[in-house]
């Protein structure tokens, strides 16, 4: 085991399990390990590195603002914020307020605590949804393994079927204060609503006078092929959270809100600290102008596709579906061995990962070139081979090999 790992574990809490690997440098959508071995990373910290490792444009803005004026109290104002929210709510095509936070979780506790000052307490979240592990967000989160252990969290959380028009329909009244929805379920393992859900979504909430929140911490800035996802379903969300992404591997979160929703957070109401650090900012304006300058959201759709076809052209026996958008892929698998998938490819160079049992996430940067995909389309094959369980023996031929004369087969 390497000493870091090692270290690691005598120095870090195990909540994240041990460690596969311990990581020293990164460039583009290559990290190395301490061995000097490198690695395609179809992962991006879960979708964080947007432009991968080591962007130029993200060193010089961080580097020149670092050395500019850091970090100034929320008390005051510089310049990087008010750009960012700027951008941000041009990006959105509407008027609105920004608050900013240090992370999805944030973010998302950002709104609930705004949906609260409607009057109305009532929430509904979807099944199988994720928004943070706060106890806000984690109350949001349709998740119980996560939740259950934390007891009581924050209450009047009503949990639906994610997808479902009717179970939205039944249970949003006029005492609910907001619904808040992924567009694309993420750790739930990138479970694709049906069409027009979101826009239904919008239609329930607005008759009944309930804010309707998309968390796109996970499908914003550019990873679907779209600034925002929700723009290629044309539905006009109250607020929308983002993180991850945003801020190229820099801690940053963000609650836009518009129309009513934006003037709710009055003085004294919420803070946080660090919300719209000058850093934070300035790699978010730098993430934004690369990704509009190189045409990234095209670039994220062609290899997207091509990603997608590929996977689907292998035919391999262990693939039921490719399912997502962008370079948000879920790789669904018939077997619940995503784990073992996620091993061999990365002793083969690729990292992935396991999102649920059965479904391999892809959320590389979006930088990902379309020979870096193909060289992951070449090495999964034999990936998914290794991870293909043993057909189970036929009970004759297993006694016959154990030269055992019994029949019985135990279930
Ligand atoms: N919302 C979604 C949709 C997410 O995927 C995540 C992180 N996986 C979060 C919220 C929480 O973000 P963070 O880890 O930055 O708190």
């Amino acid at each position: 085991m390497s000493t870091l790992v090692q270290r690691w574990g005598q120095s870090l809490m195990d909540n994240y399990g041990t460690p596969p690997l311990a990581l020293v440098s990164g460039s583009g959508a290559v990290v190395a390990d301490e061995a000097g071995r490198e690695y395609v990373d179809l992962l991006g910290g879960i979708a964080v590195n947007a432009l991968g490792h080591a962007h130029p444009a993200v060193v010089a803005a961080v580097t020149k603002q670092v050395a500019t004026l850091g970090h100034v109290s929320n008390l005051f104002v510089a310049e990087p914020p008010v750009a960012l929210a700027e951008l941000l709510l041009a990006l959105a095509g509407r008027p609105g307020k920004v608050f900013f936070a240090n992370s999805g979780a944030e973010a998302n506790e950002a709104a609930f605590k705004l949906s609260r000052l409607t009057g109305r307490t009532h929430v509904v979240a979807a099944r199988g949804g994720f928004h943070g592990r706060t106890m806000g967000a984690l109350a949001l989160t349709g998740q119980p393994a996560k939740a259950d252990p934390f007891h009581p969290l924050p209450g009047d959380v009503t949990h639906v079927a994610y997808g479902d028009v009717a179970a939205l329909e039944a249970a949003v009244t006029d005492a609910t204060a907001m619904v808040i929805l992924e567009p694309i379920q993420g750790e739930n393992g990138i479970v694709v609503p049906p069409a027009g859900y979101l826009a239904a979504a919008r239609r329930i909430t607005a008759r009944h006078g309930a804010l309707l929140v998309l968390d796109e911490v996970q499908t914003g800035v550019g990873r679907t092929g779209h600034w925002f996802a929700h723009q290629a379903e044309g539905v006009e969300p109250d607020l929308v959270t983002l993180a991850k992404g945003l801020g190229g591997g820099l801690p940053i979160g963000a609650c836009l809100a518009f129309g009513r929703a934006a003037e709710l957070l009055g003085p004294g109401s919420h803070g946080t600290t660090f919300g719209g650090n000058p850093v934070s900012c300035a790699a978010a304006l730098a993430v934004i102008a690369t990704i509009a300058n190189e045409g990234l959201l095209d670039h994220v759709k062609r290899v997207g596709e091509r990603l997608r076809r590929g996977i689907e052209a292998l035919g391999h026996s262990l693939v039921a579906e490719v399912r997502g958008a962008g370079l948000l892929l879920g790789v669904v698998l018939t077997e619940p061995v995503s784990g073992a998938a996620a091993t061999a490819l990365r002793e083969a160079g690729f990292l992935v990962n396991p999102v649920q049992p059965g479904v391999v996430r892809l959320a590389p940067p979006l930088i990902l070139t379309a020979e870096q995909a193909d060289a992951f389309l070449t090495a999964l094959p034999a990936a998914l081979d290794a991870a293909t369980p043993a057909a189970p023996v036929p009970a004759d031929l297993a006694a016959a090999a154990a030269g055992s004369t019994t029949t019985e087969v135990s279930a």
